[in-house]
């Protein structure tokens, strides 16, 4: 049985019950008020003075935890949800309380019984708004949840880089380019730690595609793996300073990601000497003496490995010396440091649920949404919809009762619960993903929003009839989506069902046709030249009807700009497939399941990730290939006029440059600064602001380009800037450039490592 199918084992079952509450025993009992009461000193001192006033089987028992839905253990306080370490109340060190994650409290078994939350838009969506407020936001917001839920570990800040187009768990991540996502990443993080709760930012590393992702070795070169996907969580770890870094199921280079000593402790700990812990992906350890001695400081769901590594066979390692007494130590206090820097230490979570206010939520998670939707496509001002619009059909997409999200752990049950929830039958994610909606219908928003106009609703499995409705209505909107989930990836970069069709033939009937896309990431689109009007709007989340039709009606501008290129088609991309297991040939395949035990007869097989830190718009550019659409691309309803761009070097070099609204409409602009120059291999994001503008107002900005982005790393020297000239691209996105300059940039700088 997987962890999954146990999970809603668990659920079916009525769910773990809890009985009776773990004694705490102690030969120290009676401990002295210690220095880790000293709120002035720094973290990791309180953390060792903590970690001295604990007996060894206190040690023991932190550094290893349980998965509810599968433990036979009882406590009082267990929630069935992703994870639960028992704390030492005689020192004040909290029971740790894990739920999922970036898109809101997913606490999928107690939520079926009605316990909902409030649903995020995908983080693809957050990554689109290139606003780090709005993703702080939205980590505070979902943090205060968690926290009145009495969660105190959050398994957030998802920074994995969006490499191949079909990976199933894209929506969980902040698209291709390493400072984008680290930013938006960090900036979450952030806003969950606001609420002092620890968040993690996973999954550590290279966890790029789902299918086999239990036993894949994710191959790269070092440099390209340090200026690519380390990159983004250094920028993450910076601007977030989570708690704890999860690591993945992968391999990287040969090692588990959980036992790779060079991921953990050369980099994370020794290099970016960052002092929080590592926790394991759920099924994600694979040996005692190995893990623990390349860096991982605790074993998660722990049921859902072989053995509990951390448990046992962790004591008997140190009582026999094979690990150190002193990385036992030095394990807890990297847990404690974490727990005490976000603010948990000095501010436990409440015993018993506190109220929460779900309206101010939900228009977090409004503003998300509307930020991040993209228009791709408005052909002679197709959109916003006018108020000549009279006559508007609604096709497909089940636009009548809802929005789609992504499957898996990160799955909500939001508030308004799910108005269609269709459990899979066949594919990896059979045991625990469902196809949901959140009930936030488009249609009815639309007949809010615009009540002068008539606005119907077909649902689009007949193609004649759809065409029928659309030919006699003044605009015709079909609602266009791919369900993806965690531990499969897409077999296809097709919509599926048949929806291609569907939408030629409603392009046929009318001109004025728009498509609305709810997907996870990048479909192809052979409609693309037929339609008028293309917006992705990802999965917009639990108020994602009303951010849609808000869009489309132009009561906000269309705002958000692509984190991750949409090819033209697949035969672009460095992996137009997922790269399969030997003995594998299709995806349907019963081996190709993901689940923790289901890949266990299958032997670990390499992806190479020979396109290095190439990822993106990288690949195109390297290639003088073009996408569909690129990566930071996105209409507005208003135009602008930049004034002359001046480009500056030195210790600190940026673009300064006027911007101006020249539309009738106020309208958001995200210009994008690129390192460009010759020599520096493809072109790399530096830089980026989004801008709100009012009709006719003028902003100046100053973009600066971020050291880390400048510096380059090579074996034996690490992190340097180089000196010299360098040319530097202030772009609409990562085709559309406005101005050029050079630069000389001085030497001195600091370096991500
Ligand atoms: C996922 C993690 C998640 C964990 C706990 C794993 O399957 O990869 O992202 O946090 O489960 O639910």
């Amino acid at each position: 049985m997987s962890y999954r199918h146990a999970l809603v084992v668990a659920l079916l079952a009525g769910a773990a019950p809890v009985v009776a509450s773990a004694q705490q025993t102690s030969s120290q009992a009676q401990a002295t008020e210690g220095a880790w009461r000293d709120k002035a000193a720094p973290a990791v001192e309180r953390a060792r003075a903590l970690v001295k006033a604990m007996t060894r089987a206190e040690k023991l028992a932190y550094v290893h935890g349980l998965f509810p839905p599968m433990t036979k253990e009882r406590h009082a306080d267990m929630i069935p949800s992703a994870g639960y370490v028992p704390g030492v109340p005689r020192l004040g060190i909290p029971t740790l309380r894990e739920s999922d994650a970036s898109l809101g409290v997913a606490n999928q078994v107690e939520q079926r019984k009605g316990d909902t939350a409030t649903a995020l838009p995908s983080s693809l969506a957050t990554a689109a708004s290139f606003d780090p407020a709005i993703a702080y936001a939205g980590g505070a917001m979902i943090g205060a949840e968690a926290r009145a839920k009495t969660f105190n570990v959050l398994l957030a800040g998802g920074v994995n880089l969006t490499r191949d187009a079909w990976n199933g768990r894209n929506f969980e991540y902040l698209g291709e380019d390493p400072l984008l996502a680290g930013i938006m990443a960090g900036a979450s993080i952030r806003g969950v730690e606001s609420q002092h709760i620890v968040s993690t930012v996973k999954h550590y590393a290279l966890n790029a595609q789902e299918t086999g992702r239990n036993i894949l070795d994710a191959r790269i070169d070092e440099k390209a793996l340090r200026e690519s996907d380390l990159l983004a969580f250094k920028i993450a770890i910076d601007g977030g300073r989570p708690g704890s870094v999860m690591c993945a199921y992968n391999k990287v280079n040969g090692d588990y990601s959980c036992e790779n000593r060079f991921l953990l402790t050369q980099v994370l700990r020794d290099e970016w000497r960052y002092p929080g812990f590592v926790m394991s992906d759920w099924g994600g350890v694979h040996s005692t003496e190995k893990a623990a001695l390349a860096g991982l400081d605790q074993e998660s769901g722990q049921e859902l490995d072989k053995q509990i590594y951390f448990g046992k066979p962790l004591a008997d390692a140190i009582a026999s010396g094979r690990v150190p007494e002193a990385r036992l130590d030095e394990m807890v206090t990297r847990i404690l440091t974490g727990v005490i820097a976000s603010g948990l230490y000095d501010d436990p979570t409440p015993a018993t649920a506190q109220a929460i206010d779900y309206a101010a939520h939900a228009d977090v998670a409004q503003r998300a949404a509307e930020a991040g939707i993209v228009l791709l496509k408005n052909d002679r001002d197709v959109l916003p919809l006018a108020a000549t619009a009279r006559r508007i059909v609604l096709i497909g997409g089940h636009a009548d009762v809802g929005v789609l999200s992504g499957g898996g752990s990160s799955q909500v049950r939001s508030v308004g619960g799910a108005p269609i929830e269709i459990p899979l039958t066949k594919g990896a994610a059979a045991s625990f993903a469902r196809i949901t909606y959140h009930a936030s219908s488009p249609l009815r928003a639309m007949r809010a929003l615009a009540p002068g106009a008539q606005v119907t609703f077909v649902d689009g499995r007949d193609l004649a009839a759809a065409a029928a409705a659309a030919k006699s209505a003044d605009i015709a909107i079909v609602f266009a989506t791919q369900w993806q989930t965690e531990a499969q990836d897409a077999t296809s970069l097709s919509l599926p069902d048949n929806q291609d069709a569907l939408i030629a033939a409603v392009a046929k009937a009318n001109p004025r046709s728009v498509v609305v896309l709810e997907t996870g990431g990048p479909v192809l689109m052979p409609w693309a030249d037929q339609v008028a009007g293309i917006v992705q709007a990802w999965y917009p989340g639990q108020r994602g009807g009303e951010a849609i039709a808000r869009v489309l009606l132009g009561q906000v501008d269309a705002s958000g700009r692509l984190p991750i290129s949409f090819p033209v088609r697949a035969a672009q991309l460095p992996r137009p497939n997922p790269v399969l297991p030997a003995g594998v040939t299709a995806l349907t395949d019963a081996s190709s399941n993901a689940g923790v035990v289901d890949t266990g007869d299958l032997a670990p097989f390499p992806v190479d990730y020979s396109e290095g830190s190439n990822v993106g718009y990288r690949w195109y550019a390297a290639r003088g290939d073009r996408p569909l659409y690129p990566f930071g691309y996105g209409l507005s309803y208003t135009r602008f006029r930049f004034g002359d761009a001046r480009f500056t070097g030195g210790a600190a070099p940026a673009v300064e440059v006027a911007v101006t609204n020249i539309g009738k409409r106020q309208g958001v602009i995200v210009p994008q600064l690129y390192l460009t120059g010759t020599g520096q291999g493809p072109m790399r994001l530096a830089g980026f602001q989004r801008v709100s503008l009012a009709p006719g107002e003028t902003k100046t900005l100053a973009i600066p380009v971020d050291p880390r982005i400048l510096s380059r790393w090579t074996a034996g020297r690490g992190w340097a800037i180089a000196p010299g000239r360098y040319r530097l691209t202030l772009a609409t996105d990562a085709q559309s450039p406005v101005a050029n300059g050079e630069v000389s940039v001085a030497a001195e700088a600091q370096s991500p490592g």
